[in-house]
């Protein structure tokens, strides 16, 4: 077995151990990129030599007998809307150009305090806006279990580099589904964390009150290795929660006595049969485990949600891309003779894409004052009733088992030219960003005539995140793991 085929904690135990180097880990993992990446696609910038450095500097302490940390050797890959000390950071817009960060996301310090190295930048949507990576500046990363297939977005990167093998895990962002959809069409494991549970300083913003970082992995017990590391309070980040130390620790027998439940309101909408039957297939898993599997009702997140989500997050969206005027970062126009206005013009039309655009425009429109009280306020108000319809459902479960998306993932191209396809497609992901929730994407198995990864999500309340993932390592004793995707080779 090559070292980029271990798990994260099998990475860290070995370098650890001295059963292999940091370099080493690294090199293999580096190895496995340099061959599948001219089919897959999943990175925008590489940081091989930056990562190698850190990886002779784990096994310079090591050599020491110093603390290398809980990933002390393990390569990863951040989604390129996190920002890197030194590193282009271009959230897959051109507008960007260049633009080197002057200081880390929190979530980056904090994977190098423990230990981590890093591989490179993944592909993304531009500015995480997306459900493909389709709309990335870069052009698309393929899905490494078909790669006529999209990965799914925005972190489709992200996840793309876990389910081939560059990286045990990595790191995306969602604002809407970005971690689960991608982690389900590319047969991984993807993890949405409790609004506030993990830092977004250093994160460069989509929808605000929408977004949250959080890990891919291919084994459950990663991700909750990732999620100790990361769930920190972060006094940069007004939104960090404090006093949240939860015990990431999994253990054996979390869904004995359980009420898991399933959505009423979603029964009547159309599933491609994989992923109905998978949803059969693990609430009998569940109830034979012991859980008690009953129903619960959403109306208004199954009638509502999506015309909802797509008003708040182009409202947020065009407040946080205000900034982006060729003067403060990035991408520059020779702009000789033009006023401040049509120099800003030139840089905007130029440097965004289409759907980033067409999501200024509807953003601009739904909060000017004549209209604001009509949409947007009545959005957010529409955003409060999803929020209290969850907590009254939370009163009768202990968490929902529902799909991640209708459907598997599509060729290359179905959606670019209709962006609003892929809209309808979230609404099983943008509710929980709504309410905050944390929000668990696991692999069940590969559809029997397709061979594509089929996965399902568990949803939980405010600060079941530990929860979410004690079951899920449970589910995954039962189904299995994902393989390593063949990558296109
Ligand atoms: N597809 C959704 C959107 O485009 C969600 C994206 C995300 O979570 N970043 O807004």
């Amino acid at each position: 077995m090559d070292i980029y085929e271990l798990s994260a904690r099998d990475i860290a135990l070995g370098v650890r151990d001295k059963k292999f180097s940091a370099v080493e880990a690294f090199d293999s993992c580096l190895s496995r990129l340099s061959a599948c990446e001219g089919k897959i696609a999943a990175l925008i910038t590489r940081t091989a030599e930056r990562g190698r450095e850190q990886a002779k500097a784990i096994d310079a302490l090591i050599a020491k007998k110093e603390d290398v940390g809980p990933l002390g050797g393990v390569p990863t890959v951040l989604k390129d809307n996190m920002c890197a000390r030194g590193i282009r950071t271009t959230a897959g817009s051109r507008i960007l150009g260049d633009w080197e960060p002057p200081y880390s996301a929190t979530v980056w310090d904090l994977l190098q305090n423990a230990g981590a190295t890093l591989l490179g930048k993944a592909n993304m949507d531009e500015f995480a806006m997306g459900n493909t990576t389709g709309t990335s500046a870069f052009g698309p990363t393929a899905n490494p279990c078909d790669i006529t297939r999209v990965p799914g977005g925005s972190s489709g990167g992200s996840a793309a580099a876990v389910s081939a093998g560059y990286s045990p895990f990595a790191l995306g962002s969602d604002t809407g589904g970005s971690i689960r959809q991608p982690a389900s069409y590319c047969g991984i494991y993807g993890f949405k964390p409790t609004y506030g549970l993990v830092s977004r300083y250093g994160l460069i913003a989509y929808g605000s009150s929408l977004d949250q970082i959080g890990p891919f992995a291919r084994d459950m017990e990663d991700l909750a290795l990732v999620m100790s590391v990361l769930a920190r309070h972060d006094p940069k980040d007004s939104t960090s929660v404090p006093g949240k130390n939860f015990d990431f620790t999994l253990k054996e027998g979390a869904v004995k006595g359980k009420k898991i439940a399933l959505v009423k309101d979603f029964k009547d909408f159309t599933l491609d049969s994989p992923i109905a039957d998978a949803m059969k297939r693990v609430s009998d898993i569940l109830e034979k485990e012991g859980a008690l599997i009953t129903e619960v009702s959403l109306p208004t997140v199954a009638r509502y949600a999506v015309a909802c989500y797509y008003a708040i997050a182009a409202s947020e969206a065009h407040t946080n891309l205000a900034r982006y005027d060729g003067v403060r970062y990035g991408y520059r126009v020779s702009d000789e003779g033009m006023n401040l206005k049509e120099s800003f013009e030139k840089v905007r039309s130029e440097g965004f894409g289409v759907e980033v655009k067409s999501r200024i425009i509807a953003g601009t429109c739904l909060t000017e004052p004549v209209r604001s009280e009509e949409y947007y306020v009545a959005a957010t108000r529409v955003r409060t009733l999803i929020a209290s319809e969850f907590t009254l459902a939370f009163k009768g479960a202990d968490c929902i088992l529902q799909p991640v998306t209708p459907s598997l993932p599509e060729k290359i191209g179905f959606v670019d030219d209709d962006a609003t396809k892929g809209y309808e497609s979230d609404l099983y992901t943008l509710p929980v960003n709504m309410a905050g929730l944390p929000g668990l994407s696991f692999f069940t198995g590969y559809a029997a005539d397709s061979g594509l990864p089929v996965g399902l999500q568990l949803v939980g309340p405010r600060w079941s995140d530990a929860t979410l993932l004690n079951i899920g390592f449970e589910l995954q004793k039962i189904l299995g793991r994902p393989k390593i995707a063949n990558g296109g080779i």
